[in-house]
């Protein structure tokens, strides 16, 4: 019997756990709830981000590898239990993500027109079965966006609606959200950061990006700029920061573009307080503010109306608990020491994590590597101290097989991968996402027609 680990997710953090696992000779199956792999590099990642999202080839060379299968479309938690897994499986490494939004818990954030950064992502990334705002129908009467924070992600949602048809041509967003984005009459995006520029957390290649967009022109406010004490004193210890300060500055001094269609608002020291409307968006009330002497953020009592007619939030990625598995609701990771899942202050026996569900949404992809390496050695050092039970998941397909369930495997994702390749040619571009599962599943199916 080749005893197999089971990893539950198949984005960068499950793909880097697998590798690792490969590379010491280990028989890994993959698990994904989508009929397709690679999670936020697919369907997080900015379809415009094209060097970035081509580390999903570098993923990909993975299924290549002896000892790998992969079980797509198999939902862990309800077409299998984390029970079955332990037992069916020698471990089983969790690295499922950070799939929910962060809230901002102000009045009228629940009228239409006021989404979450996760939706537009998902909407325009073309996730499958997308069930969320109908930016279909809403884009074409937005001509003014507030995007609420200044993290990379609130940078992409920027950038992607300020960018031309030309500049998204070449993505491989489907085509409804290439034909939305390019007549939605937005003329100004305005970008939301409750603190100072030195606290923003957008790095400075995501932010020049945005001054140099071929319509839109990026407007600071001067005062912004003038740092108090607090904020000069985290500089000198930030590069990045100071770079993002020498780029805001840069760009105060640049006169003004005339031949721009939109314009991009940055707004630093202004939280929001309030959405308004009467049965949707119309008004984002703010309130500037500022730094005390110790950093700490305080509201001037001084508010300001934002005629907007869209919303973003985009204050961070949330994690979700698992059916049977602890859960940190405080921090909204998985517990755990060294990727070992805790039960109070034991180690759940044969189950770990890594990726964003055991350490919070942040840092790039790579960051993951090393996470999910450090997860892998917990494993490894495991195994050596027989501490694991060896089993070959058999049980666990013969369960699916029984259940009915037909999982998306590799030669079924070559599939996808192959025709959405095709889609994409036949418009001069390199891809076209597949946004249905229906689609998704009867074009894996065809790897297996006799
Ligand atoms: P993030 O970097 O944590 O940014 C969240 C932003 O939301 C911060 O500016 C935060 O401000 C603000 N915020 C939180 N609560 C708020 C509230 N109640 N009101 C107003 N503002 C609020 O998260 P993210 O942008 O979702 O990115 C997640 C991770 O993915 C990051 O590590 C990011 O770098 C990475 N990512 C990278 C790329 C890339 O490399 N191109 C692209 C996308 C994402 P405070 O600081 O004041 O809390």
């Amino acid at each position: 019997m080749t005893s197999k680990i089971a990893v539950v997710g198949s984005g960068p953090s499950g793909m880097y756990a697998a590798d690792a696992l490969l590379q010491q000779g280990l028989e890994v199956d993959v698990f994904d709830k989508l009929p397709v792999p690679f999670g936020l590099v697919r369907y997080g990642v900015a379809p415009d981000h094209v060097s970035i999202r081509s580390v999903r080839d570098t993923l990909d060379q993975v299924w290549d590898k002896p000892g790998i299968r992969f079980f797509g479309n198999v939902e862990v938690g309800r077409d299998i239990s984390i029970e079955e897994l332990r037992s069916g499986y020698e471990a089983v490494i969790l690295t499922y993500g950070a799939s929910s939004d962060r809230r901002l818990g102000i009045e009228g954030e629940d009228l239409a027109g006021s989404v979450a950064a996760t939706d537009f992502v998902a909407w325009y990334t073309g996730y499958p079965d997308y069930s969320g705002p109908d930016f279909d129908a809403q884009l074409p009467k937005v001509s003014s966006v507030a995007v609420i924070g200044v993290g990379n992600v609130a940078v992409d949602v920027v950038r992607v609606l300020s960018k031309s048809e030309d500049e998204l041509a070449q993505t491989d967003m489907p085509r409804h959200v290439l034909d939305t984005l390019r007549d939605a009459p937005i003329r100004r995006v305005v970008l939301v950061g409750r603190r100072g520029p030195v606290q923003a957390s957008f790095t400075t290649k995501e932010l020049k990006e945005l001054g140099e967009l071929a319509e839109a022109s990026v407007e600071v406010r001067g005062p912004d700029l003038d740092l108090d004490e607090w904020s000069e004193g985290q500089l000198a210890d930030n590069k990045v920061a100071s770079r993002n300060v020498g780029v805001l500055r840069e760009w105060i001094e640049r006169p003004a573009r005339q031949d721009a269609e939109r314009s991009i608002d940055m707004r630093f020291f202004s939280r929001p307080v309030g959405i308004d409307g009467s049965d949707c968006v119309e008004r984002l009330k703010l309130e500037r503010t500022r730094l005390t002497s110790e950093g700490r953020l305080e509201g001037t009592g001084e508010f300001e109306d934002l005629d907007v007619d869209l919303v973003v939030r985009s204050v961070g990625y949330r994690g979700e608990p698992m059916p049977d598995v602890p859960f940190d609701s405080g921090n909204n990771v998985i517990p755990n020491v060294d990727g070992r899942v805790l039960d109070g202050d034991t180690a759940l026996t044969g189950v770990y994590v890594a990726g964003w569900i055991k350490r919070g949404p942040t840092g790039i992809i790579g960051t993951n590597k090393k996470c999910a390496v450090g997860t892998v050695a917990s494993v490894l050092a495991d195994r050596e101290a027989g501490l694991l039970t060896p089993a070959d998941g058999s049980a666990v397909v013969g369960s699916l097989a029984d259940r009915g369930i037909v999982p998306v495997d590799v030669a079924g994702w070559r599939a996808i991968d192959a025709k959405e390749k095709e889609h994409g040619a036949a418009q001069g571009r390199p891809r076209e996402t597949v946004s249905s599962t229906a689609e998704l599943l009867a074009i894996s199916a065809t790897a297996h027609a006799t």
